[in-house]
C-alpha cells in the first residue's frame, strides 16, 4: 500500500498517518521529520534546510527527492509507506511519478484532508501550548509568523496538487475538521475504494 496524505500544516495529517501505520503495518515517511532529523544531526542536508524551514519556507525539490527516494529504497517499505508532508509542489510529484516507475512502484491512493484555514492557526496555536506545557520543545516553526508562512506557501505551491492528482485520477478527499476518529474512517474507506 503506497499512499499520499494531503493538507495544509496543521491539518492532522501526522495524526492520521500514526493510525495509518499501525493499521496497515507500513512505515509513515514524513519529510518534515526527516529534515529536523537531519537538522539535529547537524548533515550538510540539515545544515542547507534549518534557516528556510525556521522561517516556514520550502526547502528545494532537490534535496527532498533524494530523501525520499533513498528512504523508500529501505527495507520497512517493501510493502509500502505513507508519505506525509510529501510531494508538496507539482515538480515533486513529477519527480516522484518518475522515481516510482524507475523502482517498478505504483502509488495507491492520494488522500487530501480538506479544512478550514481560521480553525487551523487555531489548531496551530494550541499545538504549541499542549506541547510546550508537557515540556517538550516546541518546533521552531510552530508559531503564529512560521506557521502563516507556510501556510502562504502550501497555497501557492501545494494546493496545485489537488489539480494535479485529480488530473491523474488518484485524488480521494476527505473532510479534515470532522472528529479524528470520522477522518481516520473517511481516509480508510477512500483507500479501500482506490
Ligand atoms: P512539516 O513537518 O511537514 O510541516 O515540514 C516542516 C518543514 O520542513 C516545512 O515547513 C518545510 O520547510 C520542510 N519540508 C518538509 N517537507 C517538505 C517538502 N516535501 N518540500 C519542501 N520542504 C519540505
Amino acid at each position: 500500500m503506497r499512499l499520499i496524505l494531503l493538507g495544509p500544516p496543521g491539518a492532522g495529517k501526522g495524526t492520521q498517518a500514526q493510525r495509518l501505520v499501525e493499521k496497515y503495518g507500513i512505515p509513515q515517511l514524513s519529510t518534515g521529520d526527516m529534515l529536523r532529523a537531519a537538522v539535529a544531526a547537524g548533515t550538510g542536508v540539515g545544515q542547507r534546510a534549518k534557516a528556510v524551514m525556521d522561517a516556514g519556507g520550502l526547502v528545494s525539490d532537490e534535496i527532498v527527492n533524494q530523501i525520499v527516494s533513498e528512504r523508500i529504497d529501505q527495507p520497512d517499505c517493501a510493502r509500502g509507506f505513507i508519505l506525509d508532508g510529501y510531494p508538496r509542489t507539482v515538480p515533486q510529484a513529477k519527480a516522484l511519478t518518475a522515481m516510482l516507475n524507475e523502482k517498478a512502484m505504483q502509488l495507491d491512493a492520494v488522500v487530501e484532508l480538506k479544512v478550514d484555514e481560521t480553525a487551523l492557526l487555531q489548531r496551530i496555536e494550541k499545538r504549541a501550548a499542549e506541547t510546550a506545557a508537557a515540556g517538550n520543545g516546541v518546533r521552531a516553526d510552530d508559531n503564529p509568523d512560521a506557521f502563516k508562512k507556510r501556510l502562504v506557501e502550501y497555497r501557492e505551491k501545494t494546493a496545485p496538487l489537488s489539480d494535479h492528482y485529480h488530473q491523474t485520477g488518484e485524488l480521494k478527499t476527505v473532510d479534515g475538521m470532522a472528529p479524528m476518529d470520522e477522518v481516520t474512517g473517511a481516509i480508510e474507506r477512500a483507500i479501500a475504494a482506490a
